[in-house]
């Protein structure tokens, strides 16, 4: 399968990232996890918002903001209308919501922290095991192309995970 690949504006990806970096920020204030990620369309509107869900959604583990999100935008579009849109996330997909933004087909992914770094802040937190695999690893395993730019704004990204792990372990 291929698709046609979209060439995407990147000069307001600054702007977005802070949007997403929003979201989780609300998500945080809201008792769940600091995650947030939004959609934004060919024209740059604001599509989809989505925070962490783990408590929202009842103890849901694969309840991360790009696995939701990716669920919703495919509920809602094409993949081939899917292909010129961007998700936007305060950090780097896991294997899981790369798969996702893939099986959504999503095409382009703009992420905050790496998942790295994120790891070495959650360690085996019960309720955030971090898979560390790189996005870019699980994407190219796919047959059409997901363009990928991160970590982005990083510093900023990762201050929302700040005191977070250390004490929100309900040892689920
Ligand atoms: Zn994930």
């Amino acid at each position: 399968m291929t698709a046609d690949i979209h060439i995407f504006d990147d000069t307001r990806d600054e702007e977005f990232m802070h949007l997403a970096i929003g979201v989780a920020a609300k998500s945080r204030e809201a008792g769940d996890h600091p995650f947030g990620a939004i959609l934004v369309g060919p024209d740059g509107a604001v599509l989809i918002e989505q925070g962490n869900a783990f408590s929202a959604h009842g103890s849901d583990m694969t309840a991360h903001a790009e696995r939701v999100l990716a669920t919703r935008a495919s509920q809602t579009y094409s993949a081939k209308f899917l292909n010129s849109c961007t998700m936007f996330t305060s950090a780097e997909p896991c294997a899981m919501c790369a798969g996702a933004a893939y099986w959504a087909g999503i095409g382009r992914i703009v992420y905050g922290q790496s998942e790295a770094a994120l790891k070495d802040l959650t360690g085996d937190h019960s309720e955030n095991p971090t898979l560390d695999m790189p996005c870019r690893e699980v994407l190219a395993s796919g047959q059409r192309v997901v363009v990928v730019k991160g970590p982005f704004l990083a510093d900023e990204a990762s201050k929302l995970q700040e005191g977070f792990w250390m004490t929100a372990d309900r040892g689920l």
